[in-house]
């Protein structure tokens, strides 16, 4: 039997609609493999994907069909909506510190309005205000859009571009900085501006949401809230990314940029600090520090900004039976640094031996990590470990595969010399390799346990 998939349109959204004479804010009958859908084709968002076709339904709901369901499209008519998000002159208090909000893209960066159904970027100053109005209660809030794409389309042109923004701003006096930006990479981005920023007197917070500011739940708001409140009157002046708590929308926490990862791909607590414990917690009227090694606040430090990238660089996610030619692959397309994310300690099998020999002969960088995420390299432990250590892959001790892969970009924008980069790598820089892993840095509880279940029905009142 043919699978659905094969009764619909076969192409972009664009096309479709062109193929069925159809167009932005066509009222419209899509008779689709899902059933029959009656309503309006409302803009895309400039961070949508090609693929989808939005329509707000007669009973205002707005739904995403996507094109391959699309059987049929028969326009009844047209009905254009004019939107506009009530803008609201930011208010200026010279009592309170003045923030600069970056905005790359992302969930963050849209919303649906709801009367009409428009995609609408919530962005300049005013717009931020009418929709968030705490904001002014805050800071002082600048705003300027970099980019405005979904964050899998980030790469060295926007972190240079942002590394550099945000050193301009710095330089010129900032007392804060925000970053908008898609959650799914955030954590990528967060690590390489570890790298490219250093020594900041001020907070740099990366905040997105999880979920738009169209739907009742989203978390856009009170993610915004947090971060810019973080960037304008906290004492931490590192790189950050500020989302959503684990158990309550009460109170949001502060990760590290080097230690933070989107753990979920679609609850609003996706980000958890890895190996360690988060930064602290962010409340209405306070902030909490759950740790004393950070970096404060200091307007007399300089920032430096490094923004050397070499991506000539790969992450290879091992798993057993890997054969030698993806590893030879990289090394004949001139590939000059290989992160590897191995099993257990750090571990690949026998048979990509000679193919690491190859590599360190070709003078290729290649550095262990743990699949695991949790816990150290060690490669002392097996033979296997030894074995490599002999073929010249560098134990990258507890720093996340992601990171090591942003870090050895870094390190080869600056430098090809083997002990170089081997310092470069081995030095903690921004938090990203620590001496040890406190044991509440790893919490991964299971449900059906009775005293975990216990603990959660707190929260699931
Ligand atoms: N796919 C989106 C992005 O990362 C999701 C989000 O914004 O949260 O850009």
């Amino acid at each position: 039997m043919a699978s659905d998939l094969y009764k619909g349109y076969r192409g972009n959204a664009l096309a479709c609609l062109k193929k069925f004479k159809a167009g932005v804010w066509s009222e419209v009958d899509i008779d689709s493999t899902r059933g029959e859908f009656k309503g309006i084709i409302l803009p895309r968002s400039e961070t949508a994907d090609a693929e989808h076709i939005v329509i707000k339904l007669h009973n205002g709901y707005n739904i995403g069909l996507a094109v391959h369901t699309i059987v049929s499209i028969t326009v009844l008519g047209r009905k254009e909506a004019h939107y506009k998000i009530p803008e609201k002159e930011f208010p200026i208090d010279p009592s309170k510190s003045n923030v600069k909000l970056l905005g790359t893209g992302g969930t963050i960066a849209s919303r649906l309005d709801y009367r009409t159904g428009a995609v609408i970027p919530a962005f300049s100053p005013g717009e931020l205000y009418g929709s968030v109005p705490e904001l002014a209660d805050i800071c002082n809030l600048e705003t300027e859009k970099l980019y405005g794409v979904f964050s899998e389309n980030m790469g060295p042109d926007q972190w240079k571009g942002l590394a550099e923004a945000i050193g301009r701003e710095i330089r010129n006096g900032i007392d804060g900085i925000v970053v908008g930006h898609g959650t799914d990479t955030m954590h990528h981005t967060a690590a390489i501006l570890s790298f490219m920023v250093q020594d900041s007197p001020v907070p740099i917070v990366m905040v997105g949401s999880q979920r738009s500011s169209d739907r009742p739940s989203s978390d856009a708001a009170i993610n915004l809230i947090n971060a810019t409140r973080t960037a304008a009157d906290s004492d931490f002046a590192e790189v950050m990314v500020c989302m959503f708590g684990p158990t309550s929308d009460q109170y949001g926490l502060l990760h590290r940029g080097t230690r933070v990862r989107k753990m979920h791909s679609s609850y609003r607590s996706a980000f958890r600090t890895i190996g360690d414990i988060p930064l602290a917690m962010v409340e209405k009227d306070r902030f909490i520090p759950l740790r004393e090694d950070y970096k404060r606040r200091r307007k007399d430090r300089n920032v430096r900004i490094n923004t050397s990238f070499d991506d000539r660089v790969s992450i290879v996610y091992y798993y057993p039976n890997m054969k030698p030619d993806i590893i030879e692959s990289l090394i004949d397309n001139g590939y000059k640094g290989i992160v590897i994310a191995g099993t257990g300690l750090g571990h690949v099998n026998k048979l990509l031996y000679p193919a690491l020999e190859k590599a360190r002969d070709k003078g290729v960088h290649v550095y262990m990590t743990v699949q695991t995420l949790w816990g150290y390299v060690q490669m002392y432990v097996y033979d296997t470990g030894r074995d490599m250590m002999d073929l010249g892959v560098i134990p990258a001790s507890n720093m996340l595969p992601e990171v090591a892969y942003m870090k050895l970009c870094w390190a080869l924008g600056q430098n090809h010399d083997r002990d170089e980069v081997k310092k470069i790598m081995l030095t903690p820089f921004a938090g990203e390799i620590t001496e040890r892993e406190p044991h509440n840095g790893y919490l991964i509880y299971q449900g059906g346990i009775p005293e975990v279940e216990e603990f959660i029905s707190k929260y699931n009142r």
